[in-house]
């Protein structure tokens, strides 16, 4: 049996390319840890949310940051996020909570407000961090790095069923209208844009199911 337990993997790209769906499976089949850094962005939107700072004040959610305390708990192999001491659950999962996380991710100052937290939990190692720039930020030196993405439409497809399993049903052409924009905003932003690390593996995955999808990666990996 090898030994994973100081490996690190880096699996960045675009939203809904199925990176947690993925990384998840990776994470139970090889014995790793699944670290979500989309979370992170979501709670700091999510705060901003629940104090009535607009997702556009850039100068209020950069003040806010004083006030925001964050830490990552895993429990039964599920990572849970705690904001001020309370479990965000699913507050994060909302289209308002991606809109702020969206918003939010291109505040210099938020990034680096998650920056430590992101290389402490990585630090240890045994783990795979999905995000946006982990790759070319968080952990430039991972032992692999994935770059996962699949067209707008496919990832558009897979985000409507996963919200309907949530029970927050979303029509298509929204979803699909919000990940063209949401990639627009993390391709194009100045700081830690969403671009493949230049030693990254990329992978177009329309043609993949999950299994199979996670069965690539570990190959990757051995
Ligand atoms: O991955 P998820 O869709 O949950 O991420 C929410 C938002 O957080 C993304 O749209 C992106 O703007 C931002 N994000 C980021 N860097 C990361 C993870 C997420 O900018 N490492």
């Amino acid at each position: 049996m090898t030994d994973y337990s100081k490996i690190r993997i880096a699996l960045d790209g675009p939203s809904g390319a199925g990176k947690s769906t993925i990384a998840k499976k990776i994470a139970e089949k090889i014995g790793l840890v699944y670290v979500d850094t989309g979370a992170l962005y979501r709670s700091v939107g999510l705060y901003s949310i629940e104090n009535g700072i607009d997702s556009e004040d850039t100068a209020g959610i950069i003040a806010s940051l004083e006030k925001i305390n964050i830490r990552l708990a895993y429990e039964d192999g599920c990572q849970k996020v705690y904001l001020n001491g309370s479990d965000v659950g699913n507050r994060i999962r909302t289209p308002q909570a991606s809109k702020y996380a969206s918003a939010v991710s291109k505040i210099p100052e938020v990034r680096a407000f998650l920056l430590q937290l992101q290389r402490d939990i990585a630090a240890s190692g045994g783990v795979i961090m999905d995000g946006r720039d982990i790759g070319t930020v968080i952990m430039p030196d991972a032992e692999l790095k994935v770059f996962m993405t699949a067209t707008p439409e496919a990832r558009a497809q897979r985000r409507c069923l996963e919200l309907e399993e949530k029970g927050m049903p979303q029509p298509y052409e929204d979803v699909l209208r919000d990940i063209i924009e949401r990639d627009r905003a993390d391709r194009e932003r100045e700081a830690s844009p969403c671009v493949p690390a230049e030693d990254a593996v990329q992978f177009v995955n329309d043609e993949y199911g999950i299994e199979e999808s996670a069965d690539y990666i570990i190959g990757l990996i051995k």
